[in-house]
């Protein structure tokens, strides 16, 4: 359906000229002295008569069209945009004039064939706030309001909860009474903060009676009310009428006024939030271009927006007129706004978005209290409902909150099946957000706000990767993850090995609830914890032979570190021979020993006297070490990080050979494949090797809490730490503390007791058979490597030739996200492309091995069953096959001459079809 948009001009320089901000004079008087206010606008007229501004001077004219506006629900509107051409305050003194200019524009637009006429900004106020005009036209007319209310306080909404404002607990002012937003906005807020403070330019009967309606002081002293209420809500039909200075520390303005009722142009303060209120954000996958307002990242006026979703939604009625706006009918414009993927929640200040930066300052001087573990109460506020997300139609409803919204995006109905990017969230599998997830759960609430945290304080980088690479998970149970729309995965990264057990075994969880319930010590220095004591006989007894001391660490790096320390002083020599490839963690002594130049460099000088080796190169090794001066040789049995590297047969012999000739320790590293991850408990064991020396980690906690240690012969611990003086040179204070051991027992109790050694093996088994079947069947697939449940699968890279043109159109602008590394990506994105269907198509996770993202990792916890690795290898035939296809098909076109004519290509066939 076509619409149009009324507006009037509006620059900095009519702000100049007006001369408010110079005289100080609007900003002085406002709210206190007509007379004096009248005058200030008088001075601005006077300078506007000078004002050589080059427009049409008697009739509106046509300054933009907007073609091609879709909607989330399908719906499509085109639009033009309409200028009068007199300044905001010729039109509040000759409305007259105006209104004979702004009947022309609805001719025009009625003849062109529009159905509903906006009135943005002035022309909104004047004639009655539309009535005249919807008297007048024999098209629908809104001034827009209702959607400006309603995105206005979704805006406050979520800026309260993003700075931990809570509404309930304060006193907001709200300027601008007796206007329609501003009325309607304090009718709404009433039941959802403490208190309310309307302020206006007058003591009006209509402002008491508005004042007693809503049961709150009025006062027409501005500055008065900004000292006693840290949050305002201004809407104005003036602007400039509140200064900065003003402010007090950890105030919140929300300005829907145009201009701003905030003086200035940016904010002046870094303890406060100055929002600009009422922007709509336009639906996803719009790309409005228009030439007369500068659409901030898909920000436009929601008196703009409100006209858009009539037009999309065909209701040809006017809207939004006159004075009193209806909460119902705000709600429901809201409700349409959301439906067709308008989102409120893009915090702008003086109409640019805001860097997360000022949120992070707001809440330094803030210091909200949090409650996160106290069952959330109803509050009036909702800001304790159910996702965190207070919605205007909690008040709307019933006055007093309630989970009338799940979804977290700030639209106002729970049924919306919105996300908090504003894009649907039905799903590939049917489900509806939160269907798993049944319950108040706190992990649900607090999932709600956890990506823009996860951007503003811990990885933005990782974050800016999407929705659909990193995802945000809420759930685990066995081998499945739940993420925050409730979509269900089967997980087959099992925390990089450290979810042996899958998630939340029922035997970690009784062992930590037993340990809670005894009041077991939580962290005990030269001291002597039973747990520990008992875990340590346990990973004596299974480990191999002659390992009989244990020290305890928190992770697999802090295990390496403490064996590399140890074998120093009791290998009496200082170098460390390691392999190429290898991984050993990212402290800086395993660094110096982890054979990834990308991961070394950046923080050189490392540990000195490190040196390399290829993995199974027996000659090298032996070369290397003959020299004696290294104190020991580290090595993991299967190389995962770096690419699932399976040594060659008889390696490992010579290396327990070479060792024990030249004197240097050996140091096994089972920090992954420890814990039964290659179907036995250690890889060691299925190697024949007596490691000097075995770190572990990972799974030792049972997946559920951190945990490491360092096996060690006992005579070598001796000559290290064997004196009074020397027994303290390594320790760690969180070692061994109660809760980690009691899992490490439960751990590897259940993989006894549960026979998960058999499991692993059996059905590392039938994955390996099922996977290389397939790299017979799909070229794109190149190998299978790896033992019991540790296996990597290898892709080919795509072909140059793809990797060249896709640089040339690069329409997924991944150059602009990637710089310097796109080339590395594309040459990878076969991997990545299986990564991403299995993940966003089959529902499964996995990730690629780092040091080589050609590999997928295989690694899913020790209980897979029979019919979880079938859907695994249907679901990779399927991606990879579709992979094949592609680059197939592409390599064909490129290959023929004439690029473009792909009709009389032989196309291939996938191979799933
Ligand atoms: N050693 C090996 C063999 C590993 O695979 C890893 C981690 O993947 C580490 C050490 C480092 O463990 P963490 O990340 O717990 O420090």
């Amino acid at each position: 359906m076509k619409f149009a948009f009324l507006v009037h001009p509006l620059t900095d320089d009519t702000r100049e000229l007006v001369g408010l901000n110079k005289t100080g004079r609007f900003t002085e008087t406002w709210g206190k002295d007509l007379f004096n206010f009248l005058e200030s606008l008088h001075v601005g007229v006077q300078g506007v008569a000078e004002f050589n501004r080059n427009l049409p001077t008697d009739q509106p004219w046509v300054v933009d069209y907007l073609p091609h506006i879709g909607s989330l629900k399908g719906f499509q509107a085109e639009g033009r945009i309409y200028e009068i051409p007199m300044l905001p305050h010729e039109i509040l003194l000759d409305s007259s004039r105006a209104l004979g200019m702004m009947e022309a524009a609805v001719d025009d637009a009625t003849a062109w064939g529009a159905k509903v006429m906006g009135l943005g900004s002035m022309t909104g106020i004047v004639g009655g706030r539309g009535t005249h005009l919807a008297d007048y036209s024999p098209i629908s007319v809104t001034t827009g309001n209702c959607l400006t209310v309603f995105a206005a306080l979704q805006g406050l909404e979520h800026a309260c909860r993003e700075t931990g404002v809570d509404l309930s607990n304060e006193t907001v002012s709200v300027v601008g009474v007796p206007g329609s937003i501003a009325t309607a906005a304090a009718k709404i807020l009433k039941p959802k903060c403490k208190s309310i403070l309307l302020v206006g330019r007058s003591n009006s009967a209509r402002s008491r009676k508005i004042a007693a309606e809503v049961d709150a002081e009025f006062t027409c002293d501005v500055q008065d009310a900004l000292a006693r209420s840290r949050v305002v809500f201004t809407a104005t039909s003036s602007g400039d009428c509140i200064d900065q200075k003003w402010l007090s520390p950890a105030t919140i303005v929300v300005d829907v006024a145009v201009p701003t009722d905030v003086i200035g142009s940016k904010s002046e303060r870094d303890d406060v939030l100055i929002l600009t209120g009422g922007l709509s954000r336009i639906p996803e996958g719009n790309r409005i271009d228009s030439s007369y307002f500068f659409f901030q990242r898909g920000m436009i006026p929601s008196c703009l927006g409100e006209t858009i979703v009539l037009a999309l939604e065909e209701r040809c009625e006017s809207y939004s007129l006159g004075q009193d706006l209806s909460p119902e009918k705000i709600l429901k414009i809201g409700e349409l706004a959301s439906e067709n993927g308008f989102n409120f929640t893009k915090l702008c200040s003086f109409g640019a978005a805001i860097d997360e930066s000022v949120i992070t300052n707001f809440r330094k001087t803030f210091r909200p209290a949090s409650h996160f573990f106290v069952d959330p109460p109803l509050s009036k506020t909702g800001s304790h409902s159910e996702n965190g997300n207070g919605s205007v139609s909690q008040v709307l409803s019933n006055g007093s909150g309630g989970a009338a919204s799940r979804n977290g995006n700030g639209h106002a109905k729970g049924e919306l099946l919105q996300n908090n990017n504003g894009q649907s969230a039905a799903h590939a599998n049917g489900k509806r957000p939160q269907e798993t997830n049944s319950g108040n759960r706190l992990i649900d609430r607090l999932a709600v706000r956890a990506r823009a945290l996860f951007r503003r304080h811990m990885n933005s980088v990782v974050a800016n990767l999407g929705e659909s690479v990193v995802k945000n998970f809420v759930r685990g149970e066995g081998c499945h993850v739940w993420d925050d729309q409730g979509n269900r995965y089967l997980d087959f990264v099992a925390g990089f090995g450290s979810l042996n057990l899958g998630h939340n075994h029922p035997a970690v969880h009784r062992a930590l609830e037993t340990v809670m319930r005894e009041n077991a010590p939580g962290f005990v220095q030269a001291a002597i914890n039973p747990l520990a004591a008992t875990l340590a006989e346990k990973l004596v007894t299974l480990a191999p032979p002659e390992l009989d001391t244990v020290f305890y660490t928190n992770s697999g790096t802090e295990s390496v570190e403490a064996a590399l320390k140890t074998a120093r002083l009791a290998g009496e020599r200082s170098g460390f021979l390691y392999c190429r490839k290898s991984y050993h963690g990212k402290s800086l002594g395993s660094l110096s020993v982890t054979g990834n130049r990308n991961y070394q460099r950046p923080f050189e000088p490392l540990v000195p006297g490190c040196e390399e080796v290829d993995f199974g190169d027996v000659d090298s090794l032996r070369r290397l070490i003959r020299t004696r001066k290294f104190a020991a040789f580290i090595v993991e049995p299967i190389q995962a990080e770096g690419g699932m590297i399976v040594p060659p047969a008889g390696y490992f012999e010579k290396v327990q050979e070479l060792c024990r000739e030249t004197e240097t320790l050996l140091i096994v590293d089972e920090v992954q494949t420890g814990i039964g991850r290659t179907g036995s408990m250690f890889a060691s064991e299925f190697y024949g090797i007596r490691p000097d020396i075995l770190t572990v980690a990972k799974s030792l906690g049972g997946g559920m809490v951190p945990i490491g240690a360092m096996l060690i012969k006992s005579e070598l611990w001796k000559k290290a730490y064997g004196t009074l003086e020397t027994f303290a040179l390594h320790t760690s204070t969180f070692g061994g503390g109660s809760l980690a051991c009691s899992a490490g027992m439960a751990s590897l109790e259940a993989i006894q007791n549960e026979k998960l050694l058999d499991n692993a093996l059996e059905m590392g088994q039938r994955l390996k058979a099922g996977l290389a079947e397939l790299c017979d069947q799909v070229p794109i697939l190149k190998e299978v490597r790896g033992e019991g449940l540790l296996l990597g699968l290898e892709l080919n890279p795509i072909n140059e030739s793809i990797v060249s043109h896709w640089k040339d159109i690069d329409e997924s602008m991944l150059s602009t996200v990637l710089g310097s590394k796109l080339d590395d990506v594309l040459r990878n994105i076969s991997s990545m492309y299986v990564m991403n269907s299995l993940m966003n198509h089959h529902r499964i996770y996995t990730q690629t091995a780092r040091s080589n993202p050609l590999v997928l990792r295989i690694q899913p916890p020790l209980t897979v069953n029979e019919e979880q690795v079938d859907y695994f290898l249907k679901s990779v035939r399927e991606a990879s096959s579709e992979v094949s296809y592609t680059t197939e098909l592409v390599d064909g076109l490129f290959a023929r001459t004439g690029v473009g004519d792909s009709s009389e290509l032989e196309t291939p066939k996938p191979a799933h079809s």
